[in-house]
């Protein structure tokens, strides 16, 4: 049985109508970047997420770059931020010739671990960038007490995370000083191409948004800060708003889906504990930390699984089995930032990080798309199961 890591035909095929009269709409109306699409998208969002201000941008990554751009992150500016995420995260900083400082992660929820970025903290340190890594929240409140402890900017990434919730009932995104999305086709709301949202609900730092994303001019031509071209097309907002009021039902069935694949590999007698560095048997896997949620009752967030991670010790060569059974998966990400060839010359590269070198040899994400059946989950949690049988 086939089981790709993704299929975005059939949610392609379920609003096709919709989707392509939107398609339709904009070549008709010759309206392509910014204006009435990108207007009504933007309010949608700010509806949708509980945010002030709401501004299409160009991509995750340019969410990232202009966030800082508008915070006046610069030269020699100190910025936390987890040593095991997507490239994105510390590559907008290091563009920006400020200094990435790598944080370990927490070994439970795999997001940035806050106690160990307090040590980090010097009087050259401007901001923290929390990522809510697979959909999941990180600790906010720890996160945001940190912050108003030394003064420091919160940006938050969820690239992975439109539409998680944090225990506090808010979606991540819109604790911190600016929230940053990605519409990435992979993400849990994907539009036909690149785009990403940046979200905040300071006034000042709203206005420093929006005019840094067309090159920082106000009125056109006249312009107060350098800023770039971070705008988004009119396609991928009118498809947006197509999709938008289908997020919160797709992410519900990727939570069940992980449900399925959690109960199928308890039942496999295959599952351990979660949060674990070492592995106390080869021969085990480590679930994501929401299967034992009841346990975890300090971890009472809404995930949204962008990706289902488990642990296995012997990752590489059950990816390879399963490959062989047509079932693909993915590393998310094989090497953590202080391990990067690029940041070699960066200071806290040199640093140990134990949690993040275990997650980056023992990860593998496996099918959650909402659309797969529970047939193809089953077939997955046995093969596994084969593998570690034969
Ligand atoms: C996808 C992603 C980004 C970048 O988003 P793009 O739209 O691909 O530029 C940034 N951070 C994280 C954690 C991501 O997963």
């Amino acid at each position: 049985m086939k089981v790709p890591l993704l299929d975005l035909k059939p949610q392609y095929l379920s609003l096709k109508k919709e989707l392509d009269e939107a398609l339709l709409k904009v070549a008709e109306s010759q309206y392509f970047i910014l204006g009435p699409e990108v207007d009504a998208m933007e309010k949608e969002m700010r509806e949708f997420l509980g945010a002030k201000f709401a501004y299409g941008v160009s991509s995750g990554t340019d969410a990232l770059l202009l966030s800082l751009m508008a915070l006046g992150i610069g030269e020699g500016d100190e910025v936390l931020l987890p040593t095991f995420s997507f490239f994105a995260t510390a590559g907008v900083v290091s563009r920006l010739n400020a200094i990435p400082v790598f944080i370990d992660s927490d070994p439970v929820t795999f997001n940035i671990d806050a106690a160990k970025a307090k040590e980090k903290i010097t009087a050259k340190t401007k901001a923290i960038i929390p990522v809510h890594l697979y959909g999941q929240s990180a600790d906010m409140d720890a996160v945001m007490k940190l912050a108003n402890e030394h003064n420091l900017f919160v940006v938050e990434d969820g690239a992975q995370a439109i539409s998680t919730r944090y225990s506090n009932g808010r979606c991540v995104g819109t604790i911190g000083h600016i929230g940053c999305y990605s519409f990435f086709p992979s993400k849990n709301l994907g539009c036909f191409g690149d785009g990403g949202l940046v979200v905040t609900n300071d006034e000042e730092i709203a206005y420093r948004l929006k005019i840094t994303r067309v090159h920082g001019g106000d009125p056109k031509y006249y312009h107060k800060v350098i800023g770039g071209n971070f705008r988004i097309d009119a396609i991928q907002a009118a498809i947006l708003r197509v999709k938008l009021p289908h997020l919160n039902s797709w992410s519900a069935k990727r939570r069940v889906n992980a449900a399925l694949y959690n109960s199928f590999f308890v039942a496999s007698g295959l599952a351990e504990g979660t949060g674990k560095t070492e592995f106390n048997n080869a021969n085990k896997v480590l679930l994501p930390a929401a299967v034992f949620e009841k346990l975890q009752a300090d971890i009472p967030n809404y995930h949204i699984y962008n990706q289902y991670i488990i642990r296995v010790e012997k990752r590489d060569a059950l990816r390879e089995y399963l490959a062989k059974k047509e079932i693909a998966t993915e590393i998310y990400y094989p090497v953590a930032f202080h391990n990067q060839e690029c940041f070699k010359d960066v200071p806290s590269a040199k640093d140990s990080y134990p949690v993040s070198d275990a997650l980056s040899a023992t990860v593998i994400a496996l099918p959650i798309f909402p659309e797969l059946t529970e047939e193809q989950i089953k077939f997955v949690v046995d093969m596994i199961a084969e593998f570690f049988m034969s």
